[in-house]
């Protein structure tokens, strides 16, 4: 999901900014839950931006890989691509152009976990995750002090900020510095909806701006689109993964480089056990993508693991922690129809499921969670509400078409 908190151009909603809020209104219950899985061993689910690494870590579970090395199999892939802008190297930074880079692990046999939060200069943050629950007596390390120990441990430091990831920041800084994460968010009392109308003359003006100010950076013609996107509506990006082999245990992992632009020091869910990630191979391994802070405020992975406790299926299980994220804003969908969270579910029989509160980002994608069981395939979430989350500040109604294409960034 994506959120800036304080607008450029305070814009209002307009009708095809709408049409999630149209459709739920019309289906104010949530639609009967599809099944979405049939219990199988071993198993690995993840958000699908980990899709193309299941195939090596499935074989290395089914050969007898420990859980934790397959999921930190799957997530090491995009930390390692410096072409993707959400985790590990190329990742975009806060808002000083640093990159700073949350996760966190739980390894079921063991019943033991490891976290790190804001490190800089480390690319493979999942993997300090598990050396903080492996070489020391803590379960959390943050900033500089969790650097420090990363290379104490034998990881080497690296400049994080491709040249690419650099230039986007650059441009949201010379566009956008006047519309940050300062000040109060949405869940204030005094917040306010956005009143200017989308489709106004200014969005225009300032995307040609930025455009022009693209292209003067050196950004790359193919990239530009995204690049502005980024730069208009700062996005998050992450991944989690857990894991089930044939004998029961189950582990599992989440990793970001977290908001885009954030406040240096920002911590979101993925580092915080029971938020971002949780396991408990009695019963199952939750993990999530999506808006951090709200996912911190109910605790989403541990509800969710606690909710097939109480004899919950993964799918109720997590559509009941969306409805606290719901909750907890009253069910005003003016704020609700700003974020996104996705939970991606794995019971201890191997029953999975992913959720999201709304169908898909923008209108650019739609949620998904992929699957290896044997086979790899990627499914559609089930959405509590329908229709797509948008974009803060809303983006002109008139988005031009080569805006769309976000997914151009990561080829
Ligand atoms: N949850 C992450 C965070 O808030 C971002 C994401 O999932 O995209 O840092």
């Amino acid at each position: 999901m994506s959120i800036t908190r304080r607008g450029f151009l305070e814009s209002a909603v307009v009708a095809s900014l709408a049409t999630g809020l149209n459709a739920q209104d019309k289906n104010k219950t949530p639609q009967p839950s599809p099944p979405t899985s049939s219990a199988k061993q071993p198993i690995i689910i993840c958000s699908n931006n980990g899709r193309n690494y299941l195939d090596d870590a499935f074989l290395f579970l089914r050969n007898g890989g420990d859980t934790l090395d397959a999921a930190l199999r799957v997530v090491k892939g995009p930390e390692d691509d410096p072409n993707d802008d959400s985790v590990g190297l190329g990742g975009l930074p806060n808002e000083e152009g640093v990159v700073e880079l949350d996760a966190c692990c739980m390894h079921g046999p063991t019943r033991r976990a490891g976290s790190v939060g804001g490190v800089r200069n480390i690319k493979n943050v999942s993997l300090v995750a598990k050396a903080v629950m492996e070489h020391t007596g803590h379960v959390m390390l943050v900033g500089e002090g969790a650097e420090r120990f990363a290379v104490a441990v034998g990881f080497p430091r690296e400049n994080l900020l491709t040249d690419r990831s650099r230039k986007v920041w650059l441009l949201w800084k010379e566009n956008h510095s006047t519309d940050d994460w300062w000040g109060p968010g949405m869940s204030g009392p005094q917040w306010k909806p956005p009143t200017t109308p989308p489709q106004s003359e200014l969005w225009k003006e300032r995307i040609q701006r930025v455009e022009e100010r693209a292209a003067q950076l050196g950004i790359e013609p193919e990239f530009r689109a995204a690049a502005i996107r980024r730069v208009l509506s700062p996005p998050t990006g992450t991944i989690h993964c857990s894991a089930l082999n044939d004998k029961g245990e189950m582990s599992a992992c989440t990793t970001t480089s977290g908001l885009a632009f954030k406040l240096p020091g920002r911590c979101g869910d993925s580092p915080i056990i029971g938020a971002g990630c949780y396991t408990d191979q009695d019963v199952g391994s939750a993990g999530a993508t999506g808006s951090g802070e709200e996912n911190i405020k109910v605790a989403g992975a541990h509800t969710i693991v606690e909710n097939m406790r109480r004899g919950m299926s993964p799918q109720e299980a997590g559509m009941d922690a969306l409805k606290r994220i719901v909750r907890n804003y009253n069910n005003d969908m003016n704020k609700l129809k700003f974020m996104d969270m996705t939970y991606y579910i794995l019971r201890k029989d191997g029953a999975y499921a992913g959720v999201s509160l709304w169908e898909g980002y923008s209108d650019t994608s739609v949620h998904k969670i992929a699957i290896h069981d044997g086979t790899r395939r990627s499914q559609q979430t089930v959405a509590l509400f329908k229709g797509v989350s948008h974009e803060f500040p809303p983006f002109p109604v008139t988005i031009p078409p080569e805006l769309k294409e976000d997914s151009v960034y990561l080829k």
